[in-house]
């Protein structure tokens, strides 16, 4: 938590009960949501709080690096915490199909590949988006307990 308000901080937003509670959901759920779970959860506690007010927060937390946009193929907006050191430093996310979990991926060897893209296309790469999906290490493990398939 006291990394997460360090960062708000540092990018000019007031801690606020509301803040530090939308932030205590992601550390407690341990996976990523859509903004009515973080809104439902947050009604629990504030009775007064709008859908808007929390949608515009995790907008503002995605900005400055907090969350991450996730993209499943259902096509919602969910957000995950991003637990890097420096969330704004370039990296990437791997999800859990299984628990929705995210963690980061704190290298990327993109720029190797860049240059036979450019070849190949064309283009002048600007920049790319790279989300990993997998199964994590504690769902492999379930699985191997119940000799279940996924
Ligand atoms: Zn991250
Ligand atoms: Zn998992
Ligand atoms: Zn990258």
């Amino acid at each position: 938590m006291e990394k997460y308000i360090k960062i708000l901080k540092s990018n000019g937003l007031k801690i606020t009960p509301k803040r530090k509670e939308i932030i205590n959901f992601f550390i407690e759920k341990d996976r990523y949501a859509t903004v009515e779970e973080v809104w439902n959860n947050l009604k629990l506690k504030f009775k007064k709080i709008g859908l808007p007010t929390v949608y515009r927060n995790l907008e503002k937390f995605s900005e400055i690096g907090i969350l991450t946009e996730i993209r499943t193929r259902d096509n919602k907006a969910y957000y995950g915490l991003c637990n890097a050191e420096n969330p704004k430093s370039h990296h990437h996310h791997i999800i859990c199909v299984k628990c929705h979990k995210v963690r980061c991926i704190d290298f990327c060897n993109f720029n190797e590949i860049t240059e036979k893209i450019e070849k190949e296309s064309g283009f002048k790469i600007l920049n790319h988006f790279l989300q990993i999906k997998g199964i994590c290490s504690d769902c492999l493990q379930l699985n191997e307990k119940n000799k279940s398939f996924i």
